[in-house]
């Protein structure tokens, strides 16, 4: 094995061959000044950029494979809440020293990802600096196709994939240091989180409009219902939730973390009640459940119906510049 001495080793050594790009579009990539990239005939290009930060959005001495998956996965999931196919991406690294062990981890469970979801590795930054990671994702949509959050209307019903609360579950096992049967599930959902493309494609003939839940349901949902200038109403009893969880926590602390915990990644979209059929009808063979939660209404905010009453919530979720943030 080489091991790499300077910048340019090190991006040589871990960094020049990653992942493919199934639409065929890269000319050029990782070495010169710039990639260089030919766009396919009519398609639009849909761009996304997501950063970690050590002691942030991970705690010092994280596995490189761990935060590989859950960056890749966290900006992948942004193409696959616009419905867009991923293409390429590139990479800011600031590192404090170049921890060969970390890097080989991070740089093969990159590639292995990068492989799976058809993206290839173009091009990027290394620098030095506290543990600090940033991919642009980059993917295309036919024009006009992109799957946006305004779009919701009245009467639209809520859906979401998979199931909810899993990773704040297992954000807690790792902080409270809790060891079980449950935990590893939970901890995967945490640390690789699946970014739902193939599912997005698939609901993205029907989708009024679509989000992917990385503050928590209530705060993300509330983004749709914003920009698509609407309310929404919940059924808490259908929130999909894991065995997992469930067994772990219980029903009302499970609804909780399903309701609020962020990081979850799965899709949250809105799709009109006489396509509901047809949604069904595509979805029939696929591996990811997709749950009907509610309704969108005309009047503002989110209501939870539950036991014949409706009582409003606030829609709390992470937020980085909020002294409320819990996670
Ligand atoms: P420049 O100084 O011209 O900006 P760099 O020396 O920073 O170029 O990078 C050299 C080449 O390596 C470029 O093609 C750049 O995109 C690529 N590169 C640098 N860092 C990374 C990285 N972390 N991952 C992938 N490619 C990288
Ligand atoms: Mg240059």
């Amino acid at each position: 094995m080489t091991v790499a001495t300077d910048e340019f080793g090190l991006i040589r050594d871990y960094f020049s061959d990653i992942g493919s790009d199934r639409s065929g579009s890269v000319r050029l990539s990782v070495g010169d000044d710039c990639a260089v990239i030919a766009p396919p005939p009519d398609r639009e290009m849909v761009v996304s950029i997501d950063t970690m930060v050590e002691g942030v959005h991970f705690e010092a001495g994280t596995s490189g494979d761990r935060v590989a998956s859950r960056l890749l996965g966290a900006a992948l999931s942004d193409l696959a809440a616009m419905a867009a196919i991923p293409a390429f991406f590139t990479l800011a690294l600031t590192l404090p020293d170049t921890d060969q062990i970390w890097l080989r981890a991070f740089s093969t469970r990159l590639a292995e990802l990068a492989r799976h979801h058809g993206v290839q590795l173009v091009g990027g930054d290394t620098t030095r600096g506290p543990l600090t990671l940033s991919i642009q994702v980059h993917g295309w949509t036919v024009p006009g196709k992109a799957l946006l959050r305004s779009g919701a209307r009245p009467g639209d019903r809520i859906f979401v994939t998979g199931t909810l609360g899993d990773s704040r579950g297992g954000l807690e096992t790792l902080l409270k240091n809790i060891h079980g049967e449950q935990v590893p599930f939970l901890q995967h959902r945490f640390f690789c989180p699946e970014p739902r493309l193939d599912t997005a494609l698939l609901i993205a003939p029907f989708a009024t409009a679509a989000i992917d839940v990385s503050d928590g349901l209530l705060a993300d949902l509330n983004h749709i219902l914003t920009a698509s200038q609407v309310g929404a109403m919940l059924n808490p009893d259908e929130l999909p939730i894991s065995h997992e969880l469930y067994h772990w926590v219980g029903e009302e602390q499970s609804r909780q973390w399903a309701l609020t915990g962020g990081e979850d990644f799965e899709l949250c979209f809105t799709v009109p009640a006489l396509l509901e059929p047809k949604l069904a009808w595509a979805l029939r063979d696929h591996s990811v459940g997709v749950t009907c939660i509610g309704q969108i209404s005309a009047t503002p905010g989110i209501v939870l119906a539950e036991d014949g009453q409706i009582w409003p919530v606030a829609p709390q979720g992470y937020n980085h510049f909020s002294d409320k943030g819990t996670m």
